[in-house]
């Protein structure tokens, strides 16, 4: 088999090596069905058992309560950032707080469907931080409040919900999604791309309320319709079966193999401090992006002291099978995305590194 490396890619991100091995096991036939799961039909009883431990492997995990439907659509987190304000608007108008590059595009398709204003803006601050409490300036009726729980591009993530009342809270999750526990309970509305850390690109999860089911307008094109979609179990057409199939082995592996979302939280928190150690160990060698206490602990991001430091960085730790370790353009720099697939090892080896790096260059 060919090398793998450690791929840092912000995403499609990194699965867990065993179960990319169960799919390819399992490619040509699935177990007791003699079919690959890229030919069985959506309305097979076999793809019934996938789609349903699917969505019962979510609702363990994130301990989802029974009042709120599990949905598995298609169009990325970016179609949510339309279909969020074309369902739940009814007319009014929702705030949203922006704190990175994800946020703001959320912003400007929610302004193209309906009224949207901004509580608060994080941008004349290159995206540094999360508002404090203090400064959200929230409309007592909004139709809901939009966050992004961590901004992928700049590496800054909100340690906990933002506090909105009892306005709906709705919550692009796309990047640390099952990464730690979050209370379900908080949310009208939590929406993922699987890219990042629930499976391959393809699928996208969301979580909703059921009452919020009651807001989406007549005539909604039934793709879009979050009430229609909820009622046809996200079969109203033919779903991305592989990807949800995916899902399904991700989504096994972190209640099996890992233990749930507690230890993954542990795991996620202990492999960040490896890296953000170094960063502040090293004497302004690198230069976190994020505020220290809203630093995300999927994405890292941080400068060299010059952009030809940044370029060797980037092409050494390619010798050293490091990968995929390019900041945004909109950043620069470096990113190390360090999603739940992301073993210890691999950061452990980039933390050696950035360490050996250091030493010889500053
Ligand atoms: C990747 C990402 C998106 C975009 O996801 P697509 O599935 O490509 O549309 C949106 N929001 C966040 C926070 C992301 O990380």
């Amino acid at each position: 088999m060919t090398q793998r490396v450690w791929n840092f890619s912000a995403g499609p991100g990194m699965l867990p090596l065993s179960v990319l091995e169960e799919a390819q096991r399992d490619l040509l036939a699935l177990p007791g069905v003699g079919m690959s799961v890229l030919e069985i039909s959506h309305r097979s009883k076999w793809f019934d058992a996938i789609i349903e431990e699917a969505e019962q492997n979510l609702r363990d995990l994130l301990r989802i309560p029974p009042h709120y439907k599990v949905l598995f659509l298609q169009g990325g987190a970016s179609l949510q950032f339309a279909m969020v304000p074309m369902n739940l608007l009814g007319g009014g108008s929702a705030d949203y707080i922006v704190t990175g590059s994800w946020g703001e595009k959320a912003y400007k398709e929610a302004v193209k469907v309906g009224k949207a204003r901004l509580a608060w803006n994080g941008k004349a601050e290159n995206y540094t931080r999360i508002p404090r409490p203090d400064e959200l300036e929230l409309d007592p009726n909004a139709a809901y409040v939009h966050f992004t729980s961590n901004e992928t591009i700049q590496g800054v993530q909100f340690p906990a919900e933002p506090p909105v009342g009892d306005r709906p809270l709705v919550c692009d999750a796309s990047s640390d999604f099952l990464s730690r526990p979050i209370p379900i309970e908080r949310y009208a509305l939590i929406y993922a791309g699987a890219q990042k850390n629930a499976g391959p690109a393809g699928v996208t999860i969301v979580i909703i309320r059921e009452d919020m089911l009651e807001r989406t307008p007549e005539n909604m094109p039934a793709m879009l319709d979050y009430r229609l979609q909820a009622e046809n179990r996200s079969l109203y057409n033919t779903p991305p079966v592989f990807a949800i199939y995916m899902v399904m082995l991700v989504t096994r592996w972190l209640r099996d193999t890992i233990g749930g979302l507690e230890r993954m939280y542990q795991i996620n928190r202990e492999k960040a401090n490896l890296l953000y150690e170094v960063i502040d160990q090293s004497e302004g060698f690198y230069r976190g992006h994020a505020n220290p206490e809203y630093r995300s602990i999927m994405n890292v991001t941080w400068r060299l002291p010059s952009e030809e430091l940044e370029k060797e960085f980037l092409k050494e730790a390619e010798a050293h099978q490091l990968y995929e370790l390019k900041g945004h353009r909109s950043v620069g720099g470096c990113r190390a995305s360090i999603y739940n697939a992301m073993p210890l090892e691999g950061v452990r080896a980039l933390r050696e590194f950035m360490l050996d790096f250091w030493r010889r260059k500053a």
